[in-house]
């Protein structure tokens, strides 16, 4: 089997590794539709989080159940199933609370730019289709995997309620998926914050009512104007810098909430400044495992298409393309087929 393997910065290699096999009775192998590569994805390739050795990439995926292990119980072959990127046995008191992305059995998934994955936990972390999905639905239950189910985590986070104003700091695949959810969830307004004329136009077929350019300073002013002055009630952080967090907590209103799901990156947050700005955070790796079984539906019953979010689709051997293609902001995101 060929897969995706990141040996160093901007090196990503499709080579040959070893097929899965079952480990654990716990685990599953399937043959994946479709995979993709994450915006997180680009911090190791850039070497920003450098990797120490060769490593496997890829966690988003769905695709057909060709084995189990003994012990697993719901999940059968031949099911087409889709996973969190974050393993889970869904039983713990962490998963209860609806955080299995903190389950005491996480596992985060890797290797799945490939043609076969091995998941750990299946019964916990797969969720399956009524029935095998038509080609044209496969992008956008791919899409629930991870970069939907972050941006809907976001929307949560945030606190976005039917009627309010939600604002989305940042433009890539997993904020553009911020703006489809936080319409889904009712919000009157969503003002996407970008710069970028194709994601402009991408978040407002996801429902963006507003547009803001500016950004840091000038776009927290921005926001303010919009709000008469007051903030947004809901703020989703989908980027991870210094800047996108002190813009996200800078445009909420007192009292309103931001939801963080851009994996931090060197931020850090002054204690006084954030004692007066009287805003909620709650963030984290997004506990997608909670959301499947919704935005599968939600996909299935043609509610909504998240798979819009792929603008470049690319046979799996073309890994590295797709990779370039992201780091220049040439695709907003990459669709792999095995
Ligand atoms: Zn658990």
């Amino acid at each position: 089997m060929k897969g995706a393997v990141l040996y160093g910065p901007r090196d990503i290699r499709f080579e040959e590794r070893d097929a899965p096999r079952i480990v654990e009775p716990t685990d599953a192998i399937l043959r994946l539709s479709a995979t993709c590569i994450c915006g997180s994805d680009l911090w190791p390739y850039r070497g920003i989080s450098p990797v120490a050795e060769p490593t496997p990439m890829g966690h988003e995926y769905c695709g057909i159940v060709e084995e189990v292990g003994k012990a697993v119980k719901s999940i059968r072959p031949g099911q087409f199933v889709i996973g969190s990127f974050a393993t889970s046995d869904n039983t713990c008191p962490h998963c209860r609370y609806g955080y299995q992305s903190s389950c005491v059995h996480r596992e985060f998934m890797s290797g799945a730019q490939a043609p076969v994955l091995r998941v750990p936990h299946a019964d916990g972390t797969l969720v399956a289709t009524p029935e095998l999905p038509p080609a044209e639905m496969i992008p956008g239950l791919l899409a629930v995997s991870d970069v939907l189910g972050t941006g809907w985590f976001a929307a949560v986070a945030a606190d976005v309620q039917p009627g309010k104003t939600a604002v989305v700091v940042g433009d890539g695949a997993v904020g553009l998926l911020g703006v489809l959810a936080a319409r889904q969830l009712g919000a009157q307004r969503v003002i996407a914050m970008s710069r970028h004329p194709a994601r402009q136009q991408l978040a407002r077929e996801f429902g963006a009512t507003d547009i803001v350019t500016e950004r840091g300073d000038a776009g927290v002013a921005r926001i303010k104007e919009l709000t008469k002055g007051v903030g947004a009630d809901s703020v989703l952080e989908c980027v991870g810098t210094q800047e996108s967090m002190m813009q996200a907590i800078h445009a909420t209103r007192p009292g309103g909430s931001v939801g963080y799901v851009g994996v931090p990156h060197g931020v850090e947050l002054n204690g006084e400044e954030l004692f007066y700005t009287h805003v909620r955070l709650h963030g984290g790796p997004a506990p997608v495992r909670r959301f499947l079984p919704d935005l599968i539906d939600l996909v299935w019953s043609g509610k909504m298409n998240p798979g819009k979010v792929f603008d470049l689709t690319l046979p799996l051997d073309q890994v590295a393309e797709g990779y370039r293609a992201m780091d220049e902001r040439r695709a907003i995101k990459t669709l792999l087929r095995p």
